[in-house]
């Protein structure tokens, strides 16, 4: 059981995220709940997650573009909680372009949601995991964290530099009971994969379903999306002691993908 651990998941109010949120919260782990908006629906998917639970839940509002607003969601957690024990770092943005097109903005704010929010975010936590002796980074990566697809360029450089990023800090906290690992899923049925389905629809003059077959699970030899909950259970095993000598590794949860 997690109880009385503090568990903070970056960019939690939809997808991944939100499952990984409830999912931890289900096993006991008061949790914070993130995004950039501060709307009464994200306050109450707080509520939602406490009383469904009988954990705590706190939803903070901080924009994982910006280092001071990264450490500060850290710091709001552990005074609510008192800790910072799991630390997910789910936040992320995606954008599609061939490099010579791609608008600079894009790609600054994609290396900093996806990747920099990660190395502020770990900065504030592990502290607080040494004070109490015990801690867990679990970072979403992607398949797109170890291979390459065209046009991604930005959203490929920063999951391949969380991989780097998990490794690092696996290394620096080797010796303590903290581990650090990289989950790396495959597609997601989730707002962030929708989004891209319209776009491509019109660019192939493609059916939904030829999309998601085709172009989408092209890759993906399961044939199958992978599940919200088949990533959030990978996520809470990484936080069990079955996991303890588990760290600086990457969790592939993607139909075989990075197999082929
Ligand atoms: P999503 O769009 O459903 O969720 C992203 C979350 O991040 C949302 O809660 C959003 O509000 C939040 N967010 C966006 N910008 C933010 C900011 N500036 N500050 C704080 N929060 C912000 O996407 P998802 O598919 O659930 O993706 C979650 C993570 O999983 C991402 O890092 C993504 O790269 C990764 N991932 C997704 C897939 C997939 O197929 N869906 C595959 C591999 C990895």
């Amino acid at each position: 059981s997690l109880k009385g651990k503090t568990a903070i998941v970056t960019g939690s109010t939809s997808g991944i995220g939100l499952g990984i949120a409830e999912e931890l919260a289900r096993a006991g782990a008061n949790v914070v709940l993130n995004s950039f908006t501060d709307s009464a629906e994200d306050h109450t998917l707080a509520r939602h997650i406490a009383e469904e639970t009988g954990a705590g839940a706190l939803y903070v509002q901080a924009d994982m573009a910006d280092a001071d607003a990264c450490r500060a969601l850290v710091a709001k957690a552990a005074e609510a909680f008192g800790g910072a024990d799991i630390l997910v770092n789910n936040a992320g943005i995606q954008h599609v372009a061939a490099i010579p097109d791609f608008p600079v903005e894009k790609w600054d704010r994609i290396i900093a949601i996806n990747l920099s929010s990660a190395f502020h975010t770990t900065a504030a936590a592990l502290p607080h995991m040494r004070k109490a002796g015990w801690g867990r980074v679990v970072n979403i990566a992607s398949a797109h964290g170890l291979t390459a697809s065209p046009f991604k360029s930005a959203y490929i450089a920063a999951k391949h530099g969380v991989v780097g990023l998990t490794k690092t800090t696996a290394l620096e906290t080797a010796e303590e009971a903290i581990t650090a690992n990289a989950i790396c899923p495959g597609y997601v049925m989730t707002p962030l994969v929708e989004a891209q389905i319209p776009d491509t629809m019109e660019k192939y003059g493609m059916t939904r379903e030829e999309v998601e077959r085709d172009v989408i699970l092209a890759r993906q030899p399961s044939k199958a999306f992978v599940t919200i909950e088949q990533v959030a259970g990978t996520a809470l095993f990484l936080c069990s002691p079955a996991a303890d000598q588990i760290t600086g590794t990457t969790i592939s949860v993607d139909g075989g993908w990075t197999a082929l």
